[in-house]
């Protein structure tokens, strides 16, 4: 009589802790961190073509092969590809891939080309309007969608050769785009100063592949084939491992800026980079600071009721994109104290600016005025 019931017991017991330990698995596994990889073009589209017998599709699948591996590593980190091997793809199934997977990063890889000797690398986030300037690359990447059977199907009323379409940007996107451009500094960063590579910037461009994403997306042309020296640095190994490696930390940096500021605000006032204590004012004669807190190409109101209510916004028109600040003083201290009240507030990657008159200037320029 009372052996039934402990079996029963234990049975249970057992179930209990069984249906937990998968459950808890499972959480675990939808907790990791999901980047999806993108090696541009594949099969019957090689990407840019070279005299040098440097393949785009090669080059962007060996560096996205590389950064998968290292990604791998990451216990937390989850990778997908979208292709792995030289096979066709088409631009909407690439973007598909990351949105079916909810995944927390796009990066796509590229290799540019020229008929000069151009050299460097360049980082594209989502842009409503290309400008004649970017035309090239806009054309390049995009061109892809008439090696697709269907194009007319999925790409309604978007010509990508022409400099007039545009595509619109939904306001859900606006954050992904403020986020990715945080990415795409770190990786060009990273490109000039762990690398010493030429950086040609951070730009906005109408690319497909990025606009249907819905996640921080960065396409990420990782030089010019077309030049001798940068051609076979990035058809190399050693190369591939260097920009792969590069890439890889950016994505870490990233990701531990993220988790800092979605975690609890214990985890970020125990963070002590990001920490001001009350310290004296730092007064640089001359020099304005503001805080950086967003970037975008909708143009709000500069009112702090739009931006989680931070004090003194101001906006500012560059190209085709509209920057947004907090606070406008010569007191580095104080800058520094409202950089942190913006990533408090949400903005991770809220950084601080100076201006000598209308210039902008290094900051660590503007110290160095001070310390003379
Ligand atoms: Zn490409």
């Amino acid at each position: 009589m009372q052996t039934i019931p402990k079996t029963i017991i234990v049975f249970f017991s057992l179930l209990f802790i069984s249906t937990l330990t998968s459950f808890e698995l499972l959480h675990a596994q939808d907790d990791r961190f999901i980047v999806v990889l993108d090696a541009g073009h594949g099969g019957k589209d090689p990407g840019r073509p070279t005299k040098n017998g440097y393949t785009e599709k090669h080059i962007a699948l060996k560096v996205v092969l590389e950064l998968g591996k290292q990604l791998e590593k990451h216990p937390d980190i989850k990778v997908i590809y979208t292709r792995k091997t030289d096979v066709f793809l088409e631009l909407h199934e690439r973007s598909a891939i990351a949105n079916k997977a909810d995944a927390d990063l796009f990066v796509s890889i590229h290799c540019n080309a020229h008929h000069t000797q151009a050299y460097g690398t360049e980082t594209y986030v989502l842009g409503e309007k290309n400008s004649s300037r970017n035309m090239a690359v806009a054309k390049a990447e995009n061109e892809v969608i008439f090696l697709e059977d269907d194009h007319h199907e999925h790409y309604v009323g978007f010509d990508p050769s022409s400099p007039e379409s545009s595509i619109a940007i939904g306001i859900e996107q606006e954050i992904y785009i403020e986020q990715s451009i945080v990415l795409a500094r770190k990786v060009e960063d990273n490109f000039v100063n762990k690398l010493k590579r030429k950086s040609r910037g951070i730009k906005q461009l109408s690319l497909w592949v990025l606009h249907n994403t819905y996640m921080p997306s960065v396409l990420i042309e990782t030089g010019f084939i077309t030049n001798k020296n940068e051609g076979a640095f990035l058809n190399s190994k050693n190369g591939q491992v260097k920009v792969a490696t590069a890439i890889k930390d950016a994505i870490i940096d990233y990701k531990k800026e993220l988790d800092l500021n979605v975690g609890n605000k214990i985890s970020l006032s125990v963070d002590t980079d990001s920490v001001v204590k009350e310290d004296d004012p730092m007064i640089v004669e001359g020099v304005t600071f503001k805080v950086q807190i967003a970037a975008s190409s909708r143009a709000l109101e500069a009112k702090s009721y739009n931006f989680k209510g931070l004090p003194d916004i101001s906006r500012e028109k560059n190209g085709n994109i509209y920057k947004y600040f907090s606070g406008k003083t010569s007191d580095y201290n104080e800058a520094r104290r409202l950089q942190n009240e913006a990533k408090l507030s949400g903005y991770s990657g809220a950084f601080i600016v100076a201006y000598k008159g209308n210039n902008k200037i290094d900051v660590a320029d503007a110290l160095k005025t001070e310390s003379n």
